[in-house]
């Protein structure tokens, strides 16, 4: 006897169990966001662990109606919501709906774009979106690039290729170990953990000194790369941070670029959050030499609205990726006469998530996206004017892209006490649920972080979030104060 065709499994004889699924699951996030009031709900992890965990996963419940509202209360209730307003911690955008309707699609029809059979114009469309970024850094003809899953993957296999670059005509085992990078502290950690990876020297990440801003220093980098060389040890490539994570300091991109084309030095621009800045109609200069970069990250996930995940790597010169280009009989033989996106791919199975930026660039346009962008940075002066204004805060320094570092330090506040606070206070403003901001260390002294990338934040959601740190502060200091006076 012939089997029945699955209802839940995609199909021309499905499509109303699809669109009902689909809607069920729009109508239900729909009214929860309706709802949602904050960022989060301050649920507490033994809460929510309770909760996943008395689901029994051998006991399905046969229908996507009933599976939708278990995962409504399991998820949704608790998600964090980056649309929201007081939402200003990490480098988390919200999304562009354009790009939601195209992650209906991709996600039904699944293409997987690593070879052209699995993909067609999918291949056609990742590649068209590679050469306008290629343009927007200004690079010529011959760029080439990939979509990747994140900044981490983009830089990872900038620094492969760098590699392979650096150890062409040399003896792989004996060189590796010499290998050096040059990057600053304020760079992503996904560059040590990349040499990792790529099986470098311990010490290969040669730390170029900052001009006090947290910028590289150019003539430190002079003086690093001569260093080395000295010591025997060969430099591999120059990583420039184009929006650090914390500071969001553009490092000196035209300067860099000009030190690794006299030296021969593989030049990587991780723009991975000042990626914006390609399409910002009033900023664009601030990354001007970006196109002497070797090889660029971007991450269209944080500063164009994407929804996770959308990343590339683009590179100047198309034929340094054809090195890590691996072949299989059975996926794409060196002998193929179409495109095979798996020969530049770390990846093999890939989705197609270059739709989602082709849906937003065809809806909204380059330069909405640009003044968006745009928006979070002048939004990040205000705040930073705001907090240097306020009595009870101060901050590390004005800002250059959209985070401000500040802390709560009222009159009579030592620094110490100052740093023993805020990792609880920002603790506390987390279970409140009312607003999540981020906390770093700067100098060794802890420091809480706005990263804003919410064009709908505006300056009366900043003083609230100020307000509110403020009150936990107060609060804090008093039970301090109390707890003082009764072991007295
Ligand atoms: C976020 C970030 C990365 C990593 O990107 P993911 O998409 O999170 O993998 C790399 N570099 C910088 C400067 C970043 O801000």
């Amino acid at each position: 006897m012939e089997r029945s065709e699955s209802p839940h499994l995609f199909s021309g004889s499905t499509l109303d169990g699809y669109t009902s699924g689909v809607w069920h699951a729009s109508a239900l996030l729909a009214d929860r966001v309706k709802a949602v009031r904050q960022p989060y709900s301050g649920a507490g992890v033994a809460e929510l662990q309770e909760q996943v965990d008395a689901v029994d996963l051998d006991r399905p419940l046969g229908d996507t109606g009933a599976a939708l509202h278990e995962v409504a209360r399991l998820y949704l209730d608790n998600a964090v919501w980056f649309h929201e307003p007081t939402y200003v911690a990490h480098l988390n955008c919200p999304v562009a709906i354009p790009a939601l309707s195209a992650e209906v699609l991709i996600s039904a029809v699944n293409s997987s774009v690593d070879t052209w059979d699995q993909s067609t114009a999918g291949t056609l469309i990742e590649r068209r979106l590679i050469d306008w970024t290629a343009g927007r850094i200004g690079f010529g003809p011959d760029a080439d690039g990939i979509f990747t899953s994140g900044g981490t993957q983009s830089n990872l296999q900038a620094l492969l290729l760098a590699r392979e670059e650096a150890l062409v005509g040399l003896d792989r085992k004996d060189a590796i170990p010499q290998l050096r990078i040059f990057a600053t502290t304020e760079s992503h950690f996904s560059v040590s953990k990349s040499a990792g990876i790529l099986g470098m020297a311990a010490d290969a990440v040669v730390g170029v000194a900052t001009d006090g801003t947290g910028r590289m220093d150019p003539g430190a980098l002079v003086a690093a790369i001569d260093g080395v060389r000295r010591d025997g040890g060969i430099p591999m490539a120059v990583v420039a941070t184009a929006g650090t994570t914390d500071l969001g300091r553009l490092d000196p991109v035209d300067a860099i670029g000009a030190i690794c084309g006299d030296q021969g030095i593989w030049f990587h621009v991780d723009a991975a959050y000042g990626c914006g800045l390609l399409v910002s109609p009033r900023r664009r200069h601030l990354l001007d030499g970006i196109e002497k970069a070797d090889s660029v990250t971007v991450d269209f996930h944080k500063s164009y609205f994407q929804p996770v995940s959308s990343s590339a790597i683009v590179v100047r010169r198309g034929e340094t990726m054809r090195r890590i280009a691996v072949h299989a009989d059975y996926l794409n033989p060196r002998t193929a006469a179409v495109p095979n996106q798996v020969d530049k791919s770390l990846q093999t199975t890939r989705r197609f998530d270059a739709l989602k930026l082709w849906m937003t660039l065809r809806t909204m346009g380059a330069e909405q996206i640009g003044d968006m962008f745009d928006t979070v940075v002048d939004r990040a002066h205000e705040t930073y004017l705001q907090i240097d204004d306020d009595a009870d805060f101060e901050a590390v320094a004005a800002p250059t892209l959209s985070t401000v570092l500040f802390r709560y330090r009222p009159a009579g506040m030592s620094v110490a006490e100052c740093d023993e606070l805020m990792p609880k206070l920002r603790q506390r403003l987390f279970y409140g649920g009312q607003a999540i901001v981020a906390g770093t260390t700067v100098g060794g002294h802890y420091w809480l972080k706005f990263t804003l990338l919410n064009p709908n934040t505006t300056m009366t959601h900043i003083r609230s979030v100020l307000d509110l740190i403020r009150g936990i502060g107060q609060e804090m200091t008093g039970e301090r104060d109390q707890a003082a006076a009764v072991m007295a």
